[in-house]
């Protein structure tokens, strides 16, 4: 009954695993602690209609939810250090707070840029909502803005800002973009959506000073070439916050490593959402996701760990991206797979691409088409074979030719 649980961060992952210790029957206290000024919030929204001003800050509990399940949340509260030795979390208040049950929900920080120029006015980073809030007070008067990066949030921001009116260019190093996460078509696809929507993309454009007095004014790319710019927003990936794990000793590898129960290297403390790098039960290998599905899913699975529930952590993970009227919706991960098939024409906007191996779908990404990604969410998880033909059928129903074994 005295036994107390600590929560350290308060996002998706945190308030998840909570609100999970509540519902696996955890009788004790329940201390959610997050470095942020509020209540735990989404953050999807940061990069769209936030950041476009169409909607408030989304809570994901009012403080009456969190009052009903006895949390007990304290905001703009840094923990600095762990000691498991006494278990006890120190604040950097100095106080120190003693717990029977430890969860890491640390998340992820941006990887920040290290040239000249990096720290001129006008260059951001999109994280949370305090960042948000910095971009959309220089929007007004701003008309150039210049992206670093052409992952998710790069493209969602370029998407969002040029909705507004600026002038947007995306400088990408990689020969492509979403190279990390897409195939190549679905790449070209992308592409074309952001110019035919007047965005500028420049790919193997490798970024080298950010030019200005105080405030930027330009960005220099290694070729020459250079880009007038108000606003600069970096978006070249993230990076697990592990300090305090690594710190106190735990196990640690790009990322908290966690077992597939999100235990990690010491049996009393857990670990869940975008800090960690577990066993996938579907790539059959260790994994760092930065997915909010991956994070309720795996914070779920840490609650019943920590309730003495054996679960595991073997959900299949799933992500959207929305850029302009166009929803992307990928089910696992697009990688390892022996073949591709395609169903509908990728020139309409609208379409599937399945990944298989033999003829079984490991993998699926949807653009506009949610009734094909729902039934192929359900169909991974089962890693039935299907009838390929079926699938590329527009004719055929789809949760038809999903359900269709090969002849
Ligand atoms: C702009 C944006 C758009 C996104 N869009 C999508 C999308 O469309 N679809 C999708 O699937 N995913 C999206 N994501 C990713 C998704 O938001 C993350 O996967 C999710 O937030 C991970 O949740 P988390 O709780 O693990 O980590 P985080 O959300 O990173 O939260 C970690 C929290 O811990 C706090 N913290 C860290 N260290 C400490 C400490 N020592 N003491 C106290 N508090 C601490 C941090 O301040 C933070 O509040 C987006 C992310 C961003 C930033």
């Amino acid at each position: 009954m005295n036994d107390t649980c600590i929560i350290v961060g308060a996002s998706h992952a945190g308030i998840q695993l909570a609100i999970g210790l509540r519902q696996e029957g955890w009788q004790g206290r329940i201390l959610l602690l997050g470095e942020e000024a509020c209540l735990p919030y989404h953050r999807p929204p940061l990069s769209k209609s936030y950041l476009k001003n169409e909607a408030d800050l989304a809570i994901i509990h009012p403080q009456a939810s969190l009052d009903k399940h006895e949390i007990e949340f304290l905001a703009s509260t840094r923990v600095v250090r762990i000691d498991r030795q006494v278990r006890e979390v120190l604040l950097d208040n100095q106080q120190r707070l003693a717990y029977t049950k430890l969860a890491l929900c640390t998340g992820a920080s941006p990887r920040r840029l290290s040239i000249e120029g990096s720290d001129l006015q006008g260059v951001h980073y999109l994280r949370d909502h305090a960042d948000a809030d910095r971009l959309r007070t220089q929007l007004p008067g701003a008309r150039n803005v210049v992206i670093i990066g052409a992952g998710y949030i790069g493209l969602e921001t370029a998407a969002s800002l040029r909705q507004l009116g600026l002038q947007v260019c995306v400088l990408e190093a990689a020969p492509r973009i979403l190279g990390r996460s897409v195939d190549e078509p679905v790449s070209a696809f992308f592409e074309a959506l952001h110019q035919d929507n007047g965005v500028t993309i420049r790919t193997s454009c490798q970024v080298s000073q950010l030019v200005g007095k105080e405030h930027v004014e330009a960005v220099l790319c290694t070729d020459g070439t250079h880009y007038p710019a108000d606003i600069v927003v970096i978006g070249v990936g993230v990076k697990a916050n592990v300090g305090l794990a690594e710190d106190a000793g735990l196990a640690v590898d790009d990322g908290i490593l966690v077992d597939s129960s999100a235990r990690t290297s010491d049996a009393e403390i857990v670990a869940a959402g975008d800090c960690t790098r577990f066993p996938s039960a579907h790539l059959q290998r260790l994994v760092r996701l930065e997915c909010l599905a991956n994070a309720s899913d795996q914070a779920r699975v840490a609650a019943a760990t920590l309730c003495g529930h054996e679960r595991r952590h073997d959900a299949l993970p799933w992500f959207w991206s929305d850029q302009y009227a166009t929803r992307l919706q990928i089910a696992g991960v697009v990688d390892e797979y022996e073949r591709v098939v395609q169903r509908g024409d990728i020139a309409t906007g609208s379409f599937c691409r399945f990944y298989l191996r033999d003829a079984v779908v490991l993998s699926a990404l949807c653009v506009n088409r949610p009734k094909e990604f729902i039934a192929c969410k359900r169909l991974i998880a089962t890693a039935r074979p299907v009838d390929p033909t079926k699938l590329a059928d527009e004719s055929c129903d789809i949760n038809v030719a999903l359900s269709a074994l090969p002849a």
